[in-house]
C-alpha cells in the first residue's frame, strides 16, 4: 500500500474514523489469540519499508511525554541536574505528565535527525506503538495516532485486511 502523504492523512484519518472506531470497538470485545503475533508483522513490515527521516512527523505535531526515568537519562546526557532540564524544556499537561514546553520538539535537527537520539524519550522509541503487546487496549490513542503517522494508518489498514471481526 502506498503512505499517505502527510498534508493529506489528517483528511484520510478523519475519513476513517468511524469505520476504525467500530473496528476497535469490536476488537476490544472479542481480540484475536494471535493478536500480538499479527500486531508484530504488520509493525515490522510497515517500518521495513518506512524512513522516518523523511517524515518526523511525530516530532513536529506532538512531543513525548517524559517519565522519571526519561528526565534522569537525558540531563545526564546533558550533565544538568534533572531540574535543570524540566525548567529548561518541560511543563507539567493537564494528566499531570511531563511534556515538551513546545513542538515541534527542540530536540528535532533540520535534518530531521534527533539531537539526543540515543537517550530519546522511551515514548519516542516506541511510538507508534503498533507492535505493543494486548493491542487493543491503546485503540483510542491509535485512533489520534493514524492522524499524526502514516506508517500507523497504513498498519491500521492492513490489520482490518488480516483480522476481520
Ligand atoms: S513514526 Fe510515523 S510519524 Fe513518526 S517519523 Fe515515523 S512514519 Fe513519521
Ligand atoms: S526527542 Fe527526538 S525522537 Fe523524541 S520527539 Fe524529540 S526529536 Fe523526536
Amino acid at each position: 500500500m502506498l503512505k499517505p502523504q502527510v498534508n493529506e492523512l489528517q483528511k484520510l484519518a478523519k475519513d476513517k474514523h468511524n469505520e476504525n472506531k467500530k473496528y476497535f470497538d469490536k476488537l476490544k470485545k472479542k481480540a484475536p489469540k494471535n493478536l500480538d503475533y499479527v500486531m508484530q508483522d504488520l509493525h515490522e513490515a510497515e517500518f521495513k519499508k518506512t524512513n522516518c527521516l523523511e517524515c518526523a512527523n511525530c516530532c513536529k505535531t506532538t512531543g513525548p511525554l517524559f517519565t522519571t526515568a526519561d528526565i534522569e537519562r537525558i540531563s545526564k546526557h546533558f550533565k544538568q541536574k534533572p531540574q535543570q532540564f524540566i525548567a529548561q524544556y518541560l511543563r507539567i499537561d493537564e494528566e499531570n505528565d511531563y511534556v515538551l514546553q513546545s513542538v515541534p520538539c527542540t530536540f528535532l535537527e533540520a535534518d530531521n535527525k534527533c539531537f539526543i537520539y540515543d537517550v530519546r524519550p522511551k515514548a519516542c522509541r516506541e511510538f507508534p506503538h503498533t507492535d505493543r503487546k494486548k493491542f487493543q487496549q491503546i485503540a483510542n490513542l491509535t485512533l489520534k495516532n493514524i492522524e499524526i503517522c502514516p506508517a500507523a494508518y497504513n498498519i491500521v489498514e492492513e490489520m482490518k485486511k488480516r483480522i476481520s471481526l
